[in-house]
């Protein structure tokens, strides 16, 4: 279980987190979405311990695993082969560990071979074998099939989908789980809060669409009102009367007001 309660983080004066709840209970599997930038490692690294909380509290009951983006290098990899370090507590027969490269895209490893040539591709994939075999009660993962052609991100995805522990995953390739997610904690950059959406990835995508239609249209509303009162500003001009000029003053101040509380478009649909 992993229960967030109250967490703001920023890194100096910038704000990744304000004042964030949320609870994922044992055996769920929740994908996490947000743009680039919005702080999804950045909560990894929270969860993981690697980043202090100074504000607000984490709770993560049981055992934890989390597989970076990328490994350039991990220290367990060092001076062992690829047998040692993946199954270092010996519990799998050989062809379990040769059945999970295969699955990976690895089967040219030799389980004998020595991990120290290995590409960044190649250590990135068998850390995510190790993690997927060691089966921590909590499992994080960063875009997992990032160096996987479509068999692989199958493998990967339909694993997942039977992992039978907590599962916290950023991927692209959430479709190919659909059906096994049970929500998406979606990482709101503007307000830095994290949204909750219950049920699986297609739902989050519909309901995530209907409230950004949503938006989108609230905003081109209150775009037509600014330009309508910018219009009447612009006659109210031509008159210098006093009660003119209050009129002005008074119309002025509720455009620049209305152009502050004007919301912001998420950024993917400003994008599209
Ligand atoms: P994501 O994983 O969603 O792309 P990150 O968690 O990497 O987002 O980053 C969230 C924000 O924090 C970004 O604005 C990023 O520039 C900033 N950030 C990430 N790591 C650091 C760091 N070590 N020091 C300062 N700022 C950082």
């Amino acid at each position: 279980m992993v229960k967030v309660t109250n967490l703001s983080f920023s890194y100096g004066l910038g704000l990744v987190f304000d004042d964030v709840s949320f609870i994922v209970g044992k055996n769920q599997k929740v994908g996490m979405v947000g743009p680039n930038g919005s702080g999804k490692s950045t909560l990894f690294k929270l969860l993981q311990g690697a980043e202090e909380v100074l504000d607000g509290e984490i709770e993560v009951v049981g055992s934890l695993g989390m597989v970076p983006q990328e490994v350039k290098h991990d220290p367990e990899m060092e001076g062992k082969n690829v047998k040692e370090y993946l199954d270092p507590t010996n519990q799998y027969e050989d062809f379990e560990l040769r059945r999970m490269l295969s699955g990976l895209e690895l089967s040219n490893l030799d389980l004998n071979s020595a991990t120290k040539n290995l590409s960044g591709g190649q250590k990135t994939k068998l850390a995510l074998a190790r993690a997927l075999l060691s089966k921590p009660d909590i499992l994080l993962l960063d875009e997992p099939t990032n160096f996987m052609d479509i068999e692989g991100k199958k493998f990967v995805m339909n694993f997942l989908s039977q992992y039978e522990k907590t599962l916290l995953l950023v991927s692209h390739d959430l479709m190919l789980m659909d059906k096994a997610i049970d929500k998406v904690l979606y990482i709101n950059h503007q307000t830095k809060k994290i949204d909750e959406y219950k049920g699986n990835y297609t739902k989050f995508v519909e309901l995530k669409k209907e409230k950004d239609e949503l938006t989108k249209r609230k905003i081109m509303a209150e775009q037509k009102h600014i330009q309508r009162m910018e219009e009447g500003l612009k006659k109210l001009w031509k008159h210098s009367s006093g009660k003119g000029v209050r009129q002005r003053v008074v119309l002025q101040r509720r455009i620049e007001r209305a152009k502050e509380a004007l919301p912001e478009l998420p950024q993917e649909v400003r994008r599209i």
